[in-house]
């Protein structure tokens, strides 16, 4: 069995999906390239400028430090006034890859933290099915503040909070983006496009290779689209090991 193979039978079990045994290659093989030696894995980048001292600038100009500062304060829309907390991002600053989903739930509203709660623990389960501890990766949202009542974000509020995550991708420099979810897809790609034909595109954000895929809240509604997450995840690694 090839490592690829054996990755995938990983992935599927802690996804909590039973392994079908099958005489043709898997969609998975057919999509994803050979395994190298760390290739796609949780290698870093160089490291990001350090954070400049003084008065913050513009926001695409800010380090780290200012960064998170400027977010924590932030009243450029109406959802400061509902948060519990903004929840900036977490994980490694110099990871390959990065994971956006649309906004925070109630449990990252309180936590300040994204992706915790059973969407999170189901995206850890991905994650460590590819190889990859929540560290090694960096985990972000488009709005930085939970809409009320889960609603959709709107236009307005990700214009005024999509600079925030433009500059930690420049700060990060990632590989890969992995848009999670319809929501989050739309907001960066300005499409309404059906998230089913996103799927499989090598697309870009800015310059930065994006992959589409579900959210993982979604995954818990719908368990059989588990299956399409590995493919989706195959062609983002395809996509950082052709660079
Ligand atoms: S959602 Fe973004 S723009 Fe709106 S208040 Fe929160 S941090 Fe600011």
């Amino acid at each position: 069995m090839n490592p690829q193979e054996i990755r995938r039978r990983q992935y599927l079990a802690a996804m909590g999906i039973p392994v079908w045994e099958s005489r043709t290659p898997s969609v998975a093989t057919q999509v994803s390239s050979p395994q190298t030696a760390n290739a796609g894995g949780p290698t870093e980048s160089p490291m990001p400028p350090a954070p400049s001292p003084g008065t913050p600038g513009p926001v695409s100009a800010m380090g780290w430090e200012d960064l998170e500062q400027v977010v924590r304060t932030c009243r450029r829309c109406g959802l400061h006034s509902t948060r519990t907390q903004t929840v900036f991002g977490t994980g490694s600053r110099r990871a390959r890859w990065l994971f956006v989903g649309e906004a925070p739930g109630a449990e990252e509203d309180r936590q300040g933290e994204p992706f915790v709660g059973r969407a999170g623990q189901l995206l850890n389960a991905m994650l460590l099915a590819m190889g990859f501890k929540r560290e090694d990766v960096y985990i972000a949202n488009v709005l930085k503040c939970r809409p009320p009542n889960n609603r959709d974000p709107q236009a307005e509020e990700v214009l005024q909070c999509e600079p925030y995550l433009l500059r930690q991708i420049e700060l990060i420099d990632p590989g890969v983006i992995v848009a999670l979810g319809r929501h989050a897809a739309h907001s960066l790609l300005k499409t309404e496009m059906a998230l089913g034909k996103l799927r499989g595109q090598r697309l870009s954000y800015h310059g930065t290779p994006m992959v589409v895929t579900y959210h993982p809240a979604y995954l818990l509604r719908n368990p059989v689209d588990k299956r399409k997450v590995w493919d989706d995840l195959c062609l983002a690694r395809d996509v950082l090991e052709s660079q």
